[in-house]
């Protein structure tokens, strides 16, 4: 991360006065800012179906409004994308990357827009808001340099005296880009950044919750030179723009994020249309353990299970979802956990005192309170909180953690504040390991161990893309914990790292005996 060639976002340090009294005083500005979006096609702003855009936290709240693409807007973006493809392909990698540097400087110059958009419409934390705005810099970043590192020179081959054998990358066509609201910048921004460092040209459709933030992070992405017609943005739903895309031949690549079920019907689609066979990247969702064993240190535990299961009240797929405690050192890692949820402050998002704020919509909070009901039947309730006042406008999920005899009577995620506890004997390691590796999942992984042999068996023996020891097992750093996981927790390949790009590309040797 700091290597000579890029450094990671430094973010921002709240406890430093310096730098925190500018920074409250730069989002205040946007307190009761109201901002519009709309398709963004070859650079000019569509009309179309305009919702309300309120805020989670208190749905009283307007924070704007957003026209929905139709279908008109929808062919002009797969038209001009796919016009625009030839140039862009060969525009030098350098021009991409910097453009894609570019990016990242117009971010940080626009911290507090997009960290009150990330409060506002999303409802995360402020914390969660700042280090959004720090992901989504870095993946601009790092996949600059990677693009460049990979795609700079084509790779010289082996050949016969006077025959030149080349390699080389570029990009696929058309790439289509559906993110998720949990991270309406940085994933939204990721997929973008590695699609067009390699070449392609792409067509954004952010999540429905949250098109306001995709809208401006677009608008910066032109500023930054990124020709308007090479980045396309259609807000809208996945029943009419995902569907329309993932059914168009034109289309060269998809990159989702979101859950395991629409990535099935996405790929489902691309099967099923007329054309090429064309790769599906797709990051899903995970039912992840953490496995604390009795060497462990209780308030270490606790401290890292309340990051893992709480903050961003649930809402990552990294969370954790079922903690499982060897008997021997329970009751007393649930007395500190106790406590430690009694300390979450829930509430506004945009708070700084606030670590737990609202889920996303009302179909969610109904969700996580209907698992909450059944789950508190099927097991036994060990602590929920009770929610504040001030918080009846907003979607709010009381932090909850039951314990339950196995993982296995989760039949699905639950995307929401919800920790599920499984107590273990020492004799049972192995079938813990079973029983996490039977869920077909294959995301994080916490290990709390003092002793190094267990922790790198237990590591060892999960299947999953990201194991986390001795800390929390959420927030992974660009470059540094290259993120995403296997079997239904998605294809692989891992964001962030070294490899990501690999699948935006196509490859072609050039054999050359002039
Ligand atoms: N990369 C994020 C993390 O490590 C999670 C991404 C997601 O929720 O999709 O916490």
């Amino acid at each position: 991360i700091f290597g000579a060639e890029r450094k990671n976002s430094k973010g921002l340090n709240m406890n430093i006065i310096s730098e925190s009294e500018p920074f409250f005083a730069a989002l205040e500005k946007f307190k009761d800012n109201q901002w519009s979006a709309g398709p963004l096609v070859n650079g000019e702003t569509l009309s179309g179906e305009v919702r309300d855009v309120v805020s989670p936290y208190d749905t009283t709240l307007k924070v704007g409004q957003v026209a929905f693409a139709n279908e008109a807007a929808i062919e002009q973006a797969i038209a001009g994308a796919t016009a625009a493809f030839g140039d862009w392909c060969r525009t030098p990698v350098e021009t991409r990357a910097n453009a894609l540097q570019k990016l990242a400087d117009l971010l940080e110059e626009n911290r507090e827009e997009l960290i009150a958009l990330c409060t506002r419409e999303a409802g995360k934390s402020l914390q969660d808001g700042i280090d959004e705005v720090r992901e989504a810099v870095d993946f601009c970043r790092y996949y600059a340099v990677q693009a460049k590192k990979m795609m700079g020179k084509p790779e010289l081959l082996p050949g016969p005296t006077g025959e030149l054998n080349e390699l080389f990358l570029q990009g696929r066509g058309v790439f289509v880009c559906i993110s998720p609201w949990n991270f309406p910048l940085a994933i939204f921004l990721g997929q973008v950044a590695a699609a067009l460092a390699t070449g392609n040209t792409v067509i954004a459709k952010p999540a429905e919750q949250t098109c306001l933030i995709g809208f401006r992070a677009v608008q910066l992405a032109h500023e930054a030179g990124i020709p308007k017609a090479v980045l396309q943005y259609l807000p809208g739903t996945g029943a009419v723009v995902g569907a329309k895309l993932t059914s168009d031949e034109r289309i060269g690549g998809v990159c989702f994020t979101g859950s395991t079920t629409t990535a099935k019907v996405i790929n489902r689609a691309l099967a099923g249309r007329d054309g090429a066979i064309i790769p599906l990247i797709a990051e899903t969702g995970g039912q992840n353990a953490m496995v604390v064993d009795s060497t462990s240190q209780p308030e270490q535990v606790v401290n890292d299970v309340v990051s893992s299961a709480f903050t961003s009240a649930g809402q990552r797929c990294s969370a954790l979802r079922v903690l499982y405690l060897q008997e021997d050192i329970a009751e007393r890692v649930l007395d500190v956990l106790k406590g430690a949820m009694d300390e979450l402050a829930l509430g506004n998002p945009g708070s700084v005192k606030t670590d737990v704020g609202p889920v996303i919509d009302a179909a969610a909070k109904a969700n996580l309170n209907a698992h909450i009901d059944h789950i508190k039947q099927v097991g036994r309730l060990i602590h929920q909180l009770r929610l504040p006042e001030g918080t009846e406008n907003g979607h709010f999920v009381a932090p909850t953690a039951v314990e339950i005899d196995s993982i296995k009577v989760l039949t699905k995620e639950n995307f929401g504040p919800i920790l599920h506890v499984v107590r273990y004997k020492a004799s049972e390691l192995n079938k813990v390991i079973d029983e996490i590796n039977s869920t077909g999942f294959g995301l994080t992984l916490g290990i709390h161990s003092r002793n190094e042999g267990h922790a790198l068996e237990v590591a060892d023996k999960v299947n999953v893309g990201n194991v986390y020891i001795n800390r929390n097992q959420i927030g992974a750093v660009v470059g540094v914990q290259p993120f995403g996981g296997q079997g239904l927790s998605g294809t692989g390949p891992k964001a962030g790292g070294p490899h990501y790009l690999t699948r935006f590309v196509t490859e072609k040797t050039r054999t050359n005996n002039i």
